[in-house]
This record gives structure tokens, C-alpha cells and sequence, in this order.
């Protein structure tokens, strides 16, 4: 923790849902907690429960079990039973559809909120409202186009707009579900760097919710992956992306050559030697991996390089053949057989292998990373690996399987973090 105060603590919620086969959990155990000014994105597949975790936060669903806290104050609580209600949360939402009022003006639409509070003697005078959503219509870049009718705007207007008017009113808390999903591709992306800059200069605490790798990796200071109602990982967006926990986290949050392997043992400065079809390969693990296990290997494909001539003093290379390219203008896929295994490897557009080239394959050992299998149990061992070939068991790999979240912190912190190359499952 950096030192910031905690603006929202959510501790083991449980949300479940009647279905056809009983209740099913959509929300099963959560726990987080969002920084002050932070912002804190939910990231998973359809059906996650991201936007139920999200309403429960927001006091639009009751929660079955567990603890919600919004600046220090409990909000929903299972035992003692607590519900704040959502109007008095102090929260600012924004959703897919942005449901702004389409027969009001600009001006009207953010000031409509205000009203509402003052008339309920909780909300700001009167004389302040015009100051409070001139400046907010600032912010998101509005000005002008007060008295202009919201259902003129373009989205991209339309969205700012349901922005202000979450923010009119100070929330302490910003509930954003998919907001940019309405949005053509190009504006979309467009307005994630908005939406950041904005989300920065207000200093807004936030919670997004998202099914876009991209959105949530460029915009957040923490993601927090989930599956089937779990966070399966948190941590940053470089570490979600160059450091997965899980298969499940490596596939869905950009692409990956997830190969099967078994540990051999102890390798250099705390790597692991791996058995794989493609052969034997040196990775990060996290800590309590044990010596046989079966395990994965995921490899990122920008960090399969690709040589013609066999580099000199270099671990983890291996020899193969490119079997296929595919030329995709700012990179060039190539598919190369190593041993048993197909991989895929990214190159910069200037590389230039023809098909059936022998080539060496270099895997640097920092970006070989193991990871558990989704459900945290260990995988059976690939069919044609040799039982012989195991070495005595190093001392301290003794635990049963892969620790989510204790892998070391990443040595190797430079360049940009590649465009998303495939879609999510
Ligand atoms: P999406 O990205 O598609 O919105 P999500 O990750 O936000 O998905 P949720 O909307 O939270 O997922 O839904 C999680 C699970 O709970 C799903 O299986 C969904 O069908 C179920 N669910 C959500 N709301 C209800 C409800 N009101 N009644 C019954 N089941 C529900």
C-alpha cells in the first residue's frame, strides 16, 4: 500500500442468483480494496460477474454474504445486517447504455442530479448549481454546448455528458460498467485516453468494469481478473500481462503459447529447469512449485525470438523451422515447429524468414513464465514425456502446486506493453 486511504474495501461478497439447476453464485467470495484517486478495473469474460460485483458495490443488488466499506463507513453487511441505500452512497455511475435524458439540454441533464439533492436538503444551494456544472462541463470537454439538446450530441459527446453528470456531484466513488462498449472502434479508443486524462485531473476514485483487455491494461492502476464469480489474479496491468497467474489469465489477457511441461528441478537465480515437447526450457515460477510436477509454460509470442545463426552464451534456445508467416503490416506471425510443439512467434515487420527456414529459438528465461491451471490444481503431465528423464528433487520445491500471486517481481521493466492480438474467450 502506498499510504493512500482506502476509498472503498470489499471483503468476501457473495451474490447468488436463483437458476435452473438452484442457486448459482454470480459473485462467489470477492474480496478488494481501491486506493484513494486509484483507478481499479474488474476484468473478465461475459458472465464473470463483474457487473454484479459492481452493483452490489453500488447498492443496486443485496449481497448474500460479506462486507462493503465506502470511505471508511459500512454500506452492506450481511451480519450485522447493514444496506445503505444506492441515492445515499455518494456515487457516481455510468453504464453501457449512459441513459442520459435526451429531451433536456446539456446544462439541464447535469444539473438535474443537483436539483434533486438540494431538494431532498442534502445537496448544494441553489446559487452554486451553475458555477458546479459550467466546470464540470469543462472538464470533459463541454463548454458551449450548454443549452444544446442532449439527444444532439454525437456518442462520444453523449458519453462525456454521462460523465458529468456522475461527477457533478463530488462523488467519492466513480462505478463505470463497459461505458465505451456503445462506441465505434476509433472513439473508443480515443476516449479511453480522455476518460483517463479526465479520471486524473478530477482525482476520482474508480471502479470500471470491462470485458477489453486493452481498455483495462492502457487505463488502470490495478486489474483484477475474474472467473466464474473469483478474482483469479490482481495485481498491475504489466503484471497481469507479463507475469499470469493462471492459464486461464495468460489466454484471456492478450495470446500466449501455453506449452505442458514437467519440472526437472532447480535451475540459475531462481529459475526451474522444464521438461516440454519443444525441450528442456528454463522459467520463472512461483514459489512451492514441486520437482515432477506437471506444470504450463506460457511464452508470449513478441518474446519467441528468432535467429538464423545459433546466438553465442544465450540459455533457452532451441532449435525449429518456420512453418508458416503471416505478414500483418506492423508485425510479421511466424509459426515455428520446436520439437513437438507448434509455436507462434511476433517480429518486427523487417524480419524477413521464408517458409521451411531452419532457424534458432531463443526463449528469454525472464519471460518463460509457469502458471497454474484455471482451477489451481495441477494438469496431468504430458502424455510422451520420458518418467526417466526427472533429476533428484531441489530443496525448497517441495509444496503441492503453483502459489497465485507469489511470483517474484519482474526483473526486466522496459518497453511498451504490445497491442492486443487476439480476442478474449
Ligand atoms: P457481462 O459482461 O455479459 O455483463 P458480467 O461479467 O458482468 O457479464 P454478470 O452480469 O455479473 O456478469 O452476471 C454473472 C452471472 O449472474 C451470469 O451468469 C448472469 O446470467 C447471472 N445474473 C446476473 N444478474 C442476474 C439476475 N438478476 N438474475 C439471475 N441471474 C443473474
Amino acid at each position: 500500500m502506498s499510504g493512500r486511504e482506502v476509498a472503498l474495501r470489499v471483503e468476501e461478497i457473495v451474490k447468488a442468483f436463483p437458476g435452473t439447476e438452484g442457486e448459482a453464485r454470480a459473485v462467489d467470495g470477492i474480496s478488494f480494496t481501491i486506493e484513494e484517486g486509484r483507478f481499479y478495473t474488474l476484468l473478465g469474460p461475459s458472465g464473470c460477474g463483474k457487473t454484479t460485483t459492481l452493483r452490489c458495490v453500488a447498492g443496486l443488488e443485496r449481497t448474500d454474504a460479506g462486507r462493503i466499506w465506502l470511505a471508511g463507513r459500512v454500506v452492506s453487511s450481511h451480519k450485522p445486517r447493514v444496506f445503505v441505500r444506492p441515492d445515499e452512497r455518494d456515487l457516481g455511475m455510468v453504464f453501457q447504455s449512459y441513459a442520459i435524458w435526451p429531451h433536456m439540454t446539456v446544462f439541464d441533464n447535469v444539473a438535474f442530479p443537483l436539483r434533486a439533492m438540494g431538494r431532498r436538503r442534502r445537496g448544494i444551494p441553489r446559487a452554486a448549481i451553475r458555477p458546479r456544472v459550467l466546470d464540470v462541463l469543462e472538464k470533459v470537454q463541454l463548454s458551449g454546448y450548454e443549452s444544446r439538446m442532449a439527444s444532439k450530441l454525437s456518442g462520444g459527446q453523449q458519453q462525456r455528458l454521462a460523465l458529468a453528470r456522475a461527477l457533478a456531484r463530488d462523488p467519492k466513488l466513480l462505478l463505470l460498467d463497459e461505458p465505451l462498449s456503445n462506441l465505434d472502434a476509433g472513439l473508443r479508443e480515443r476516449m479511453r485516453t480522455e476518460l483517463r486524462r479526465l479520471q486524473r485531473t478530477v482525482g476520482v476514485t474508480t471502479l470500471y468494469v470491462t470485458h477489453d483487455q486493452s481498455e483495462a491494461l492502457s487505463m488502470s492502476n490495478r486489474v483484477a481478473v475474474m472467473e466464474g464469480g473469483r478474482i483469479v489474479q490482481e495485481a498491475s496491468p504489466r503484471d497481469i500481462y507479463r507475469r499470469p497467474a493462471t492459464r486461464f489469465v495468460a489466454n484471456f489477457v492478450g495470446r500466449t503459447n501455453l506449452l505442458d511441461a514437467r519440472v526437472l528441478g532447480g535451475g540459475d537465480g531462481g529459475t526451474l529447469r522444464l521438461e516440454t515437447r519443444a525441450g528442456v526450457l528454463h522459467a520463472v515460477c512461483p514459489e512451492g512449485t514441486r520437482q515432477y510436477e506437471a506444470a504450463s509454460l506460457s511464452i508470449r509470442p513478441e518474446d519467441v525470438r528468432l535467429h538464423v545463426e545459433r546466438p553465442v552464451s544465450v540459455p533457452n534456445v532451441l532449435e525449429g523451422r518456420v512453418e508458416y508467416r503471416l505478414f500483418l503490416g506492423e508485425s510479421v506471425e511466424y509459426q515455428v515447429s520446436v520439437g513437438g510443439e507448434l509455436l507462434l512467434s511476433r517480429q518486427h515487420p523487417d524480419v524477413d524468414l521464408r517458409r521451411r527456414t531452419e532457424v534458432f529459438v531463443e526463449f528469454p528465461v525472464q519471460h518463460c513464465i509457469v502458471v497454474s491451471d484455471e482451477h489451481g490444481s495441477t494438469a496431468p503431465p504430458p502424455a510422451d514425456l520420458d518418467e526417466d528423464s526427472q533429476d533428484g528433487e531441489p530443496e525448497g520445491l517441495q509444496d503441492a502446486r503453483p502459489v497465485l500471486g507469489a511470483v517474484p517481481p519482474l526483473p526486466v521493466l522496459a518497453g511498451e506493453l504490445p497491442a492486443r492480438i487476439d480476442e478474449p474467450r
